[in-house]
C-alpha cells in the first residue's frame, strides 16, 4: 500500500476516534475581566478545573455508549436513557458553556424586543432579577437558576439541583434555557464565602443581556410587525375585512373600505424600520394604495360583490408581496 493511502486511513481512523469528544469552549474574555464581581481565581478554577472536569468525565462516560454521536442537546433531551455520569457531566458541560456566554465585562442591555417580552411576563427587568435572585437563594444546595423559554414560547424562571437543566427529560419544568446562573458554592465561595445573596446581587453587573436577547430571538423570532406599527395597523384592518369576505361576508369591507385605504396611505409616510428599508419596494406600496383605492371606489359606487371581492383579493396579494419583501 502506498504511503499516501496509509496516511489517509490513519486520519479517518483517528478522526472517528475523536469525533465525539467534547471540548472546552474558548472564553470571550480574560479570567480577571469580570472583577470585582467575579474574581480571577474563581474564574480560572471554575473554567480550567470544574468545567474541564465535566468535559473529561463526559467523554469518558460516553465511551462505548451507543448514542454517543448525538449532539449534547439531543443527549440531554433523552438523558434518562443514559448513565448518571452522562446526566451530571453532560449537564455540567452544557450549563457552564451557557454560563460563560451570558457573562460579559462590557456592560450590556437587552434589545427592545426582548425587553418588552420581559416586561410582558415579569413587569420589568428589575422584577425578573428579583425573581431569579429569590429562586437562586431558595435552591437548596448546589444547582442553577434559569430563565427559560417554555413550550408555549413564554419566559419562565425555574431552578434545578446539581447539574440538571431544563432541556433534560428528567426535569419537571422544561424549556430552552437562555440565561443560567450557577449557584454552586464553587461559583462564588472564594470571594463571597457562604454569602450566596451577595454573589447573586453582584452578578447582574456582568450579565450579557445582548447575548441573552439573541438567544431569545432565535427561539421567538421577531416578526416584521414588531417594529413597523403602520403595517401592523394595516394588517389588522386587512385581516378583519378580507377573511370575512372570503367566507362570503362583505359587510366588514363595505363599512371599512375608507379605513383600509387610509391605513395603506399611512404606510407610505410611516417610519419603516431601518433593517426593512432596503427591502421594501416603494412601488409595491404605491400599488397597494391604488388597489385599496379601487376597492373603496367599488364599495362607494355599490358595485357587485364579485367585483369588490376581486379587487380586495388583488389588494390582499399586494399586501403579501410587501410581507414577502420584508422577509427576504
Ligand atoms: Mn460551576
Amino acid at each position: 500500500m502506498r504511503m499516501k493511502s496509509i496516511f489517509i486511513i490513519l486520519i479517518i481512523f483517528f478522526s472517528n476516534l475523536f469525533a465525539q469528544n467534547h471540548q472546552l469552549p474558548k472564553l470571550a474574555y480574560s479570567f480577571n475581566a469580570l472583577e470585582p464581581y467575579i474574581d480571577e481565581a474563581t474564574m480560572k478554577i471554575h473554567y480550567e478545573k470544574h468545567h474541564q472536569g465535566y468535559i473529561n468525565n463526559l467523554n469518558k462516560a460516553l465511551q462505548n455508549h451507543e448514542n454517543a454521536n448525538l449532539s449534547l442537546e439531543e443527549i440531554l433531551k433523552n438523558v434518562s436513557k443514559y448513565s448518571e455520569a452522562v446526566r451530571n457531566n453532560g449537564g455540567g458541560h452544557f450549563n457552564h458553556t451557557l454560563f460563560w456566554e451570558i457573562l460579559t465585562p462590557n456592560g450590556s442591555k437587552p434589545t427592545n424586543y426582548f425587553k418588552s417580552a420581559i416586561e410582558k411576563q415579569f413587569g420589568s427587568l428589575d422584577s425578573l432579577k428579583v425573581l431569579m435572585t429569590q429562586k437562586g437563594l431558595s435552591q437548596f444546595g448546589s444547582g442553577w437558576v434559569w430563565l427559560i423559554v417554555n413550550a408555549e414560547k413564554k419566559l419562565e424562571v425555574t431552578s434545578t439541583p446539581n447539574q440538571d437543566n431544563p432541556l433534560m427529560d428528567v426535569v419537571k419544568e422544561k424549556g430552552i434555557p437562555i440565561l443560567g446562573i450557577d449557584v454552586w458554592e464553587h461559583a462564588y465561595y472564594l470571594k463571597y464565602q457562604n454569602k450566596r445573596n451577595d454573589y447573586l446581587a453582584n452578578i447582574w453587573n456582568v450579565i450579557h443581556w445582548e447575548a441573552v436577547s439573541q438567544k431569545y430571538e432565535k427561539i421567538v423570532p421577531k416578526s416584521i410587525f414588531d417594529d413597523w406599527t403602520a403595517i401592523k395597523d394595516f394588517h389588522k384592518v386587512m385581516s378583519s375585512t378580507f377573511h370575512p369576505a372570503e367566507e362570503g361576508n362583505l359587510e366588514p369591507i363595505k363599512t371599512r373600505s375608507q379605513e383600509l385605504l387610509d391605513k395603506a396611505k399611512l404606510l407610505k409616510t410611516s417610519n419603516i424600520p431601518n433593517e426593512l428599508k432596503p427591502k421594501v419596494n416603494m412601488e409595491t406600496i404605491d400599488k397597494l394604495i391604488k388597489d385599496c383605492d379601487k376597492v373603496h371606489k367599488l364599495v362607494k359606487s355599490k358595485s357587485k360583490d364579485s367585483e369588490i371581492m376581486k379587487a380586495l383579493n388583488t389588494a390582499h396579494d399586494t399586501f403579501h408581496e410587501i410581507i414577502g419583501q420584508c422577509k427576504h
